[in-house]
């Protein structure tokens, strides 16, 4: 028996200022389309959000591979996840900084390996030893970013906090909790009724060496099970973590209820426990989604029987 595939995908959930929604708009839709062909040709929900996922982290507009958020030194260091809902197998890869696409390394751990995470050095000996290219990290590094993490680093010398994403609210806790989010993340159903998911990030501007957010964290920032649901989700990682928030979610949708009515109470369940902002795409075999978001607006797509649907915040979808 075959079923439409659905692919959704998120390209970060943050107050997106005006002048940049285009560029998330258009991202995310080539990120559709690669994912989609391949679906469209019988390819598994794994290679699609993998496909989906290498294209965002190609387009500097996220903060996910090239153009990435800088931590304090300087540097770019990715964590990626990807986790196949069919065979529970996953592979994830943190705190690497010379590889292009984490997303490829993560789908080699979780090809070639009988381990599921890799961090650091012992992440990028592993992707290349299976045929990836380690590239400097100074191709990572925008000059947008530099200036970036320069203006980060001057407020908080001056104690100031971050208000540069906090839209119209400038409260300091607004700020923190809106800084820019802009993680990518993708999740799809197969011909076959198969889930996967995969998230994919830079982490957070200014952060230290070696911190790992929610994101490639099973469970947290991505999780997929045929049983349930495939989840993917952007924001300040470390209420997400402590709330296990993916898992949370699916668990929810485990027990009967739809992705559409668990997506908003994860992201309201996330701030009423912990202050934090977020967004949140949630699918289960069935085809029935969810998106949510509690920051001002969200990059979010969708691919389906319909056709290819894109938007920026998800109130107006
Ligand atoms: N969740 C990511 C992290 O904390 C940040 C983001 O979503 O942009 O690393």
């Amino acid at each position: 028996m075959s079923r439409t595939p659905i692919l959704l995908v998120h390209g970060g959930a943050w107050a997106i200022p005006d002048d940049m929604t285009e560029a998330h708009e258009r991202g995310v839709r080539h990120a559709l389309e690669a994912g989609y062909s391949l679906l469209a040709k019988g390819a598994s929900a794994v290679d699609a959000v993998e496909a989906a996922v290498a294209v965002l982290e190609d387009d500097d507009t996220f903060d996910a591979g090239c153009g990435s958020f800088l931590t304090r030194d300087g540097r770019v260091q990715l964590d990626a996840l990807l986790m196949d809902g069919g065979t529970m197998r996953a592979g994830g890869v943190a705190c690497v900084e010379r590889l292009r696409n984490p997303i490829h390394a993560a789908r080699l751990v979780l090809d070639k390996s009988p381990h599921v995470y890799f961090v650091g050095e012992g992440a990028e000996e592993f992707a290349q030893a299976h045929g990836m290219e380690l590239i400097d990290n100074s191709e990572l590094v925008l000059e947008r970013e530099r200036e970036r993490l320069k203006e980060a680093q001057a407020k908080e010398r001056a104690g100031l906090p971050d208000l540069t994403f906090a839209g119209d609210d400038k409260s300091p806790e607004t700020a923190a909790h809106l800084a820019s989010h802009d993680t990518v993340g993708a999740v799809a159903v197969d011909a076959k009724g198969n889930l996967a998911a995969a998230t994919s990030t830079g982490g957070t501007l200014n952060k230290m060496p070696g911190r790992v957010g929610d994101s490639s964290l099973i469970g947290c920032g991505c999780y997929a099970d045929n049983l349930s649901a495939a989840v993917s989700l952007t924001g300040w990682g470390e209420p997400i973590m402590k709330l296990v928030l993916g898992k949370w979610a699916t668990d929810r949708v485990q027990q009967g209820r739809s992705p559409e009515q668990v997506a908003p109470e994860a992201i309201a369940y996330l701030y009423k426990r912990m202050g934090g902002h977020g967004g949140i795409i949630l699918l289960d075999p069935n085809g029935r989604y969810g998106l949510a978001h509690n920051t001002p607006r969200m990059a979010w797509g969708i691919y389906d029987a319909q056709g290819p649907r894109t938007g920026i915040a998800v109130e107006s979808y």
